[in-house]
């Protein structure tokens, strides 16, 4: 039985998370949960799971959470009251709670930060959903890493598939999982992109793209912030910058592809020029699974992918014009040290302000640039855990100065 603490229970990840312990209850069970606001989901996952810690980051509803479950256990509904926490703190202690054996990361943004680090410190493994820590604190976390031999198995879809592709070859030797360092024989690396919402419109149609066009993925169901950065091609930008520091790789070897159908999740090209794909339907719980059951593999019943049915599998290359984020991303990666961090602040406020209607979502590359610019001359190439913590405050203040 595997013990699980799920940052982020409400979202998209998280929720996807619980189907799954749902569906295999004689191996998974879970033991702390944490979620932002949302209340109501969040009990009705207490009553079904009863884990032994929640944390509510929002401190002001802990009071209310309380009522609700207090209410629960005169309707006979729960038998007793997990340990509640709430704040920065509570998320910490869910991250690295002592029976949990694998800590998946579903909370959205650098928020997710520094819970991650608990859970690393903590010697938990790891099932990286949230990509916004490793993109603005790699040099911090991969360090951490390496130091507390805490494992760190990737859920997002991309890197889950070169993951996968990777288990045939001389890689990954299980103690020195995701460590940063190049791996053996791996060439290339070919990330696929279904190419978001606008995939088919037009550079000058972009100028009139609303929050509903850019929150309505073609493939993919995720939270609003990743599918808005899926329209941007940001998402894949971040993927990029995830992968050279799970992977090893340098930038140049690492590549965008678009494929509509999202059936192949990503590609690896070794040392003789063999090219090694995974495919599946475009379902997270797939990766999710994958990472809460390595190195084995589990009997499902889920469906079966037909290519008979999907009949055509088509790449292109991305139009680099009407994505600059994506250049902008491939540029600060390279740049490396605090880079990231501006730019994944930068990014995560441009994205906020443009599902609140103040931006507009041409605006959003520009406001990241421009903050990315400001950024060049206080650049810190080997940045500790406040600098990260310090250029992202920064970031988000001159983003929202910008967005003013
Ligand atoms: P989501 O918005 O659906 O869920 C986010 C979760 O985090 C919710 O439980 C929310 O309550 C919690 N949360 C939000 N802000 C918080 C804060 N400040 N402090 C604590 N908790 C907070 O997002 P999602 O789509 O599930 O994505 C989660 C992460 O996984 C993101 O980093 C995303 O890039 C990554 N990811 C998601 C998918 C997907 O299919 N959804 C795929 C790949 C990677
Ligand atoms: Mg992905």
């Amino acid at each position: 039985m595997k013990a699980i603490s799920i940052l982020g229970s409400t979202g998209s990840i998280g929720t996807q998370t619980l189907q799954i312990a749902e569906e295999f209850p004689d191996h998974f069970k879970i033991v702390a949960l944490t979620a932002g606001r949302n209340l109501s989901l969040l009990t009705q996952q207490i009553i079904i799971h009863k884990p032994e810690l929640v944390a509510i980051a929002d401190k002001s509803l802990l009071p209310e959470l309380k009522d609700r479950l207090n209410n629960l256990i005169k309707e006979k509904k729960i038998h007793r009251v997990p340990e509640l926490m709430a704040g920065k703190e509570g998320l910490n202690v869910a991250a690295s709670w002592p029976s949990a054996d694998l800590v998946v990361t579903g909370i959205v943004g650098c928020a997710g930060l520094l819970p991650t680090l608990s859970a690393i410190n903590a010697g938990k493994d790891l099932a990286l959903a949230n990509k916004e820590t490793l993109i603005a604190a790699g040099p911090v976390v991969i360090p951490a890493l390496n130091q507390s031999g805490s494992r760190l198995l990737p859920a997002d879809s991309e890197h889950s598939a070169i993951f996968q592709c990777l288990q045939g070859t001389p890689w990954p030797d299980n103690a020195r999982l995701s460590t940063g360092i190049p791996t053996p024989g791996l060439r290339n690396i070919q990330l696929t992109a279904s190419g978001g919402a606008f995939r088919d419109w037009s550079a000058e149609d972009l100028k009139k793209a609303t929050v509903k066009d850019a929150t309505s993925h073609p493939n993919w169901s995720m939270g609003k912030k990743i599918t808005v950065d899926s329209a941007t091609l940001m998402n894949k930008g971040l993927e990029v910058i995830e992968a050279h520091y799970l992977f090893g790789l340098d930038y140049k070897n690492i590549e965008i592809l678009i494929h509509p159908q999202s059936i192949i999740h990503s590609m690896i090209e070794l040392s003789d020029s063999s090219v090694i794909a995974q495919l599946g339907w475009p379902d997270m719980k797939l990766p999710i699974l994958y990472c809460m059951t390595w190195p084995k593999r589990f009997e499902t019943n889920w469906p079966k992918l037909k290519l008979t049915e999907v009949r055509e599998l088509t790449f292109k290359e991305p139009n680099q014009s009407k994505y600059p984020c994506m250049n902008l991303a491939y540029s600060a990666g390279k740049t490396g040290g605090t880079m990231p961090a501006v730019l994944n602040a930068a990014n995560e406020e441009a994205v906020a302000k443009f599902l609140e209607e103040k931006v507009h979502f041409m605006q959003i590359p520009k406001i990241i640039e421009s903050t990315c610019e400001k950024h060049k001359n206080e650049l810190i190439k080997k940045p500790n855990l406040t600098d990260i913590l310090e250029v992202d405050r920064w970031a988000r203040e001159i983003s929202k100065e910008s967005i003013k």
